[in-house]
């Protein structure tokens, strides 16, 4: 690539801190993926040779992710990611004129499919978050009437990384004979997931945020548990997901579910927490009035939402972008919308400190060194926009992108 288009002209290095929109193939998930991308060929409905392998190829992956989620492995539908996962679920169980139960701070993927659901005539009770971005159990109880059927509550935040008190959910889920749906994309890999502690009967995970090809996800369905397809075909996944399976990406899944497990044990998940206090630490020696979005609450090993005082999010975001590390305002799915985050709003965060929010998020790939690059650059990042521009003169640079 010529010099004079380098995406990072001004940095020596470039690091990549957005986990939590997509990671990166590791080599292993690859090289499980490789012979179905190249010369073996099957299709797991075709009772040949070639067939009964792939079969066989993807049923291994069925009882690797079915390991994560510590499930059977009948119990696992393969989708084409978390949003089909979150769709298929919700729409799947809710009939028209039932009452859903969920939070204000469900992904996209949740929140507009229930928000559908409200405009084919159903209701919809959308729990509030304490500032700390945590539902109270006992406003689900509270919500619950004749008629709820759903229960849709998320593990893991994706924006601030806050954890769900799930279990809670669940006994009253179980008491009230209700269905319970996780939203566990951001969870998966980074917490241990035990569908039967849960107390759920849906699960939704996605394989590009666990280090699978994008394209990829399953749903956790309870056995016994009957769903409307959303899809209508052939009777693959036990007539659940018409359609000809992703050996290829189911392969490269599994074993990023198998490698996600380990890194459970071995060691991998505490390395990341230390990293991302390391960063949080870090920013806020650099950066005077930063503070953590959900701080002090259980959240997940990898992320952090830090708040900026005095500066836009955006124009940092772009200052940063150029200086060679990629984070993220908020959520990938929202990046460029208008509104904000509805999850920091959630928390009652001013909408002047949320749009001052990033997010950073860690994979396990991200090196001590990846930690040192970004804290050099938050404060690199601030110290020229104060020194440059007033906060007045960097809104304006935001559309035109930040004169460096
Ligand atoms: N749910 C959550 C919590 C997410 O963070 C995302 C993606 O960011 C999704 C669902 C959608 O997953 P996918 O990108 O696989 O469709």
């Amino acid at each position: 690539m010529p010099a004079e288009i380098h995406p990072f002209p001004e940095s020596r290095r470039s690091v990549y801190m957005d986990a939590n929109a997509t990671t990166p193939l590791l080599p292993e998930v690859f090289e499980a993926m490789a012979p179905w991308l190249g010369d073996q060929c099957g299709n797991p409905s075709s009772a040949h040779a070639h067939g009964r392998a792939a079969r066989a190829a993807v049923e291994v992956a069925r009882q690797q992710v079915a390991d994560l989620l510590h499930c059977a492995a009948m119990e696992v539908v393969f989708t084409g990611g978390g949003t089909e996962s979150d769709n298929l679920a919700i729409f799947g169980v809710v009939a028209p004129g039932a009452h859903i139960v969920t939070s204000a701070i469900e992904h996209h993927a949740v929140l507009h499919a229930v928000e559908r659901l409200e405009q084919q005539g159903c209701a919809a009770t959308w729990l509030p978050v304490n500032e700390g971005g945590r539902v109270n159990p006992e406003e689900v109880r509270r919500a619950l009437r004749p008629g709820t059927r759903l229960i849709s509550v998320m593990m893991a935040n994706n924006e601030t990384g806050v954890l769900q008190p799930l279990e809670a959910i669940g006994r009253i889920a179980r008491e009230h004979g209700i269905l319970f749906h996780v939203d566990a994309v951001q969870a998966a890999g980074k917490v241990p997931i035990d569908v039967k502690c849960i107390g759920c009967d849906l699960l939704s995970i996605s394989g590009h945020k666990m280090h699978a090809p994008q394209g990829t996800g399953a749903l956790f369905l309870r056995e016994g548990l009957k769903l409307e397809p959303m899809f209508w075909g052939g009777a693959q996944e036990l007539s659940r997901r018409a359609g000809t399976e992703n050996v290829a990406g189911i392969v490269g899944f599994g074993k990023a579910a198998a490698l996600a497990r380990a890194g459970l044990f071995d060691g991998g998940v505490q390395r990341m927490a230390r990293l991302r206090d390391d960063l949080e630490r870090g920013i806020l020696l650099e950066a005077e009035n930063a503070a953590v979005n959900g701080f002090g609450m259980p959240r997940v090993p990898n992320t952090t939402s830090i708040s900026f005082g005095g500066v836009e999010g955006a124009v940092l975001l772009a200052v940063l972008d150029r200086l060679g590390l990629s984070v993220s305002g908020g959520s990938a799915c929202t990046a460029g919308a208008a509104e904000g985050s509805h999850v920091l709003k959630a928390m009652g965060i001013p909408q002047e400190q949320a749009s001052a929010s990033l997010r950073f998020s860690l994979s396990k790939l991200t090196s001590c060194e990846d930690i040192n690059f970004a804290i050099w650059q938050v404060a690199e990042a601030l110290g020229r926009l104060r020194t440059d521009a007033g906060p007045e003169t960097n809104r304006g640079e935001a559309a035109a992108g930040p004169a460096l």
